[in-house]
Formats: C-alpha cells, structure tokens, sequence
C-alpha cells in the first residue's frame, strides 16, 4: 500500500467514551480478554486452513504479551491468520468501527439501558479505554500479501498505511494513558490472563512466561477422560475442594452448542447452598463466575465449567434472562443432572445411600423449586428411619403402608429417643427421619405430589396401635363413668387452659403418663413461623394432653383425688402435664422458673413426714 488511507467514523469522540466508559468503568480489564481472544481466534482460523488447504505455517502458535514501563506501551502479538489491508479496512474500520458507532446510537435511543451491551461486538473498540493511541500492525498468512500499518489516536480517527513488518499475524500496541499504568506489569497481566484466558488453545506468554494452562478438559471427548483427570480439573478449578462426589460432561452439537463439566461437591450444611462455583466460558474465554441464570438456582451448588460458544461475551443478566437459548440450556442442563443420578443410583443403590447425606439438601432443593427435575428423579428420594436405616421413601411406603394404614410417620432427627418413638418402636411402627428446615417444606411438597400419603409427625396424633383398645376397661360407676372419664375430669378441672385439650386412653406403654399431642398443621405452621423469625408459642399453646389410663401413676392419682389429700393429686397432675411438654420440645421456657418452683412444692409434699 503506497498510499496513506484515512477515515473517520460519524460519532464525535466526546460522545462515545462517557459511553463506553461507563459500561466498561468496573470491569476495564476486560480489554485484556478481548484482544488476547481476538488473537487466538486468529491463530484458530488458520490453524484451520492449514488443515484443508496448503500452508506452510509451522505449527508454533502462540500469543505474546510485552511492554515497556518508559514508553508506557503495551503489545498483544499473535503468529495467526493476520489481515490485508481489505481486511482491515473491512473488519476493523467497519465492522469495528461502525459497530462502536452503532453501539453509541442504539444507547442514546434506549436511554442508556445496559442490556444491549451484550449485543455489539464492540471487542477491538475496548482497547480504546486504556489508550491514547492504537496500532494494528499485520500481515496476511496468504503468499505475497503486504503488511499493513493502522492506527488511531481518537478511536474515532484512523490511518492506514504499509507497514515494514515480515512476519506472518497481527501486533496491536496500545500507549496506555495515565490512567492505566497497572497494566505494565507482569504479575497484573498474568493475573488477568489466568482470569480470562486460561483454557485458550493457544500458549500466551507475558514477557516469555507461560501464563495460561491451556487444556479446557471440558472440550475432551468424554470416553477419553478418566476419573482422575476430573478430580485433577476439579482441585485445578477449586483448591482445596476435596473429591468431587461425581460429576456430569456435558457436550451438545445440536440444537445448541454447549460443553462443561458439573460436580457434585460434597454439601454437609445448607448454607453452602449459596455459594456459586460454575464458572462460564464462551469459546474457552472465562466470561464471568455466575451462572446464576444459565442454570436454575438449586443447580448453582454445582461446581464447574459451562462454555456456550454462542453466548456473546459481553453477556449482561438481563439478556440471559429473556434470551431463548439459555432456557433450553437450562433445561438440558437440569435433565442431563437428573439422568446422572439415576445412573449413579442404579450403579451401585450402596454408594448412592451412603452420599446421600451430602447431596440430599440439593436434591430436595431441586425438586422444590423445579418440576421437571423432581419428575426425573423423583425415585431418588431417601430419607433415614427410626430403625436406623437409609430408605428409599418409595421402600419405606411399600414396606409400612398397611400397618401404617396410609401414614407417613415422621419425626425430628433429634427426637430419636422421644417419647413418641418409643411409643411408636414399641408396636414395630417405623418413622422416616427429617433433619433440616428445608424439610418442613418438603414435606408438604411430597404430599402435594403424593395424594395418597399422609405425612403424620409422631407427636401430632397417636399411631392407632399405640393405643391398647382391647385392654380398655368398660366398666362403669354408679354416675356411668368409666375410670378414663374420672381420670380426664379431675385433669381437666385441675388444668384449665385455654387451647388445652384432654383425652384419657389406654397407652401400650405403661412407663409414660402422658403425653402431649401438637396438631400436624400447628406444628407445621410454628415451623413456618420459626423460619420467618417469629416466635411460635401463641400456636403451640393448641394442644391435646393425652392422659394414660394405664400409668401407675395416673392410677395413683386418681386414688389421691377422691380423698383428703386431693390438693396432692392437683399437684401431681400439674407435674404429669409439666413434664409431658418437656418430652414434647414445646415447654415454653419463660415458664421454666414457675415450673421449678411447682416442682419443688410437689416434692416437699412427698418428703413430708
Ligand atoms: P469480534 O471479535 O466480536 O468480531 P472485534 O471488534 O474484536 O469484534 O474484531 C473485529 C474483527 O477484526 C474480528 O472479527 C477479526 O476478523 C478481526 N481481527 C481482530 N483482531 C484480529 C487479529 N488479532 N488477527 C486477525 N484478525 C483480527
């Protein structure tokens, strides 16, 4: 080119960089990412063309970064495809260009709204942020092209002219201005391109040191790659993460290109639940380290990477929101991690049990929140028992339905060795075991999608054959009242309480007194109420106390009221219902000094001589 060429674009300069200055504000780095991934798609093409058409370009790829503090340059160098000056002029002063002018135009007519960032490939323009001037230096790999030297000192000016370079690829320079000296450094720099550009299939050296790892596991075919790779990736990824529990490789050419690889991480506490680990990528360029709308919530759990090369990288969240693609990803997503536990679960029911602590919280979390994943694994739902066992709940249903008769008993992990479960054990009844407050909604939910099942916590009602009906006497004094009925009369005239309820019944278990019921919807709405932060004690003041008919005890208080010494019997009664609701976890504490005070009066009475 003996010629000098020179244009402009139509956007006055003051208007575009408030503009793009404003997007770019927080994250100026990224002009890093872009140049570096503009140079390795260069090198990509043309290792294309060598495949297909005859080239003589080596094979020594790589990507080099340098600067100069004195001369405050920065250059991005590649050995790629490199640009003739028709490509210049077409891909950078108009496509480049026009596209910044474009960008500048829809912003102003959208009131500045952030969402169509992500719709401009506004790429080489961000080098313009960090720079008083640019200069593209190229050559073509095509025989006999002629070298090409452009640039600009405005981003809105440009110049173009031949250049003496001889060497096939491209070399931008950028004069960084005041404000960006950080980037003439090298630790700064191999920082940000370990951040963006790790798994480029290019080498890229700052100052001839290596600073990119290079092998994006995700983009191997996954026969080829065995489980010690995956780990090794996953501790690449996150250190000090431990074994994965296992993972899923995604890889999908149609209708959506899509590769990753998800792991289960072990999960022992809920409040891991937050913490986002899937990293996007777009063409092996990081994009950002939050998924959140590329994948459902419950999923963000996962650990790992998702690369959707059809993902512009300017991606802002409310385009990922409204965009049509990251929905079906989703899906497939959210599909591909239900098959994974299936299989999992039909490899080997041992393993999958013993892991289900860990992932149990995600599971529940994921069938709560989506539909589709608890139809694809809804057989995947365990739960432990009273009898110390992992069952599926399908299992546990088959194996108590009868004797159940249609119940789902369930109690609070920490209540193993209630009252209630011994009352429950002692008829060869089984509980299933709940354990954490997302199970109080699971709960619910599993009855939702159960009509048959009735989910009953052991201390709402009495099983039926807690209860000894063959056993109960009939037996009727002259004013035709059994002895149960004199035992609920002199508790009822004994505690009168508002919401308070009394049975008598024959209990199969002679050692309890009593014990208190909480009505299922009043426990569960306490829960609730406990969840929102408030205290639930106005609720549990609804509550039955069942007397049993059977007690030593109760008999002996029932001999006490009908004599002198009926203000024992009372006080004996006060102390049965006081320590029923202790076993019951619903005591209310700021009745605990009153209730010590009652004891020790009951006691003196009985040391008395
Ligand atoms: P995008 O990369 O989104 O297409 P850019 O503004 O970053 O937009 O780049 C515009 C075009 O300029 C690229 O598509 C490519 O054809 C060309 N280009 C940019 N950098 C290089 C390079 N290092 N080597 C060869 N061509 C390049």
């Amino acid at each position: 080119m003996s010629e000098e060429i020179k244009g402009r674009i139509s956007v006055e300069t003051e208007n575009i960089f408030p503009i793009i200055k404003k997007w770019l504000y927080s994250e100026k780095d990224i002009f890093i990412r872009e140049l570096v991934s503009n140079a390795s798609d260069a090198i990509t093409k043309l290792r294309k063309i060598s495949l297909s058409e005859e080239f003589e370009g080596g094979s020594d790829y790589r990507i080099d970064l340098d600067f100069d503090q004195e001369k405050r340059i920065l250059t991005i160098e590649d050995n790629g495809i490199g640009m003739s000056s028709e490509e210049v002029q077409k891909y950078i002063n108009q496509i480049a260009f026009s596209s910044a002018e474009e960008f500048v135009k829809k912003f102003q007519g959208e009131g500045g709204k952030p969402e169509i960032i992500g719709h401009f490939g506004l790429g080489f323009y961000s080098c313009f942020m960090v720079s008083t001037k640019v200069t593209i230096e190229t050559k073509s790999y095509k025989k006999d092209s002629s070298a090409v030297l452009w640039e600009s000192e405005s981003g809105t000016e440009f110049a173009m002219r031949s250049s003496e370079k001889t060497t096939r690829g491209t070399k931008i320079t950028l004069y960084l201005d005041a404000d960006s000296g950080e980037y003439l450094d090298q630790w700064k720099l191999k920082e940000l391109i370990r951040k963006y550009c790790d798994f480029l299939p290019v080498a890229i050296f700052v100052k001839n040191e290596q600073a990119n790892k290079q092998t994006p596991l995700w983009s191997e075919t996954p026969a080829s790659v065995t489980k010690e790779k995956y780990d090794e990736f996953y501790n690449y990824l996150f250190p000090f993460s431990g074994e994965p529990l296992f993972y899923v490789h995604l890889n999908v050419d149609y209708p959506f290109r899509l590769q990753g690889i998800l792991y289960f991480p072990k999960l022992k506490h809920e409040l891991d639940v937050n913490q986002s680990g899937i990293k996007l990528y777009c063409n092996h360029v990081f994009v950002s380290d939050d998924a959140n709308e590329l994948v459902p919530k419950f999923l963000t759990v996962l650990k790992g990477t998702i690369d959707i090369p059809d993902l512009p990288l300017n991606v802002s969240r409310s385009y990922l929101q409204s965009d049509p693609l990251v929905k079906k990803i989703s899906a497939h997503i959210v599909k591909k991690i239900a098959d994974r536990l299936n299989e999992e679960f039909k490899k080997s029911e041992e393993n999958f049990r013993k892991n289900w602590d860990e992932i149990s919280i995600f599971v529940k979390y994921g069938m709560l929140t989506d539909d589709k994943f608890y139809d694809a694994a809804k057989d995947l739902i365990f739960f432990k028992t009273s009898n110390g066992e992992i069952l599926r709940l399908e299992d546990y249903w088959i194996k108590n339905k009868d004797q159940n008769h249609g119940k789902v008993f369930y109690a609070n992990e920490s209540e193993t060795s209630s009252i209630y479960m011994d009352l429950l054990k002692s008829q060869g009844l089984e509980a299933i075991l709940v354990d954490s407050r997302i199970d109080s909604h699971f709960v619910q939910f599993l009855e939702s999608k159960n009509p048959d099942m009735k989910f009953q916590r052991v201390d709402s009602e009495l099983a039926d054959g807690v209860i000894d009906k063959e056993n109960s006497s009939s037996i009727v004094d002259a004013d035709n009242k059994t002895e149960g009925d004199r035992i609920q009369e002199f508790f009822e005239n004994t505690l009168k309480r508002d919401g308070l309820e009394i049975k008598a019944e024959p209990l199969k278990a002679d050692g309890v007194p009593a014990v208190v019921l909480l009505p299922e919807h009043m426990r569960r709405l306490s829960e609730m109420n406990l969840m929102g932060g408030q205290k639930p004690t106005d609720l549990l003041k609804n509550h039955t106390l069942v007397i049993n008919t059977r007690s030593g005890l109760v008999r002996n208080i029932l001999g006490l009221s009908k004599g002198t010494e009926s203000i024992k019997a009372q006080r004996l009664v006060r102390t049965v219902y006081d320590m029923a609701l202790l076993s019951s976890k619903i005591f209310d504490e700021s009745e605990f000094a009153e209730y010590i005070k009652r004891t020790t009066e009951t006691l003196e009475d009985l040391s008395a001589p």
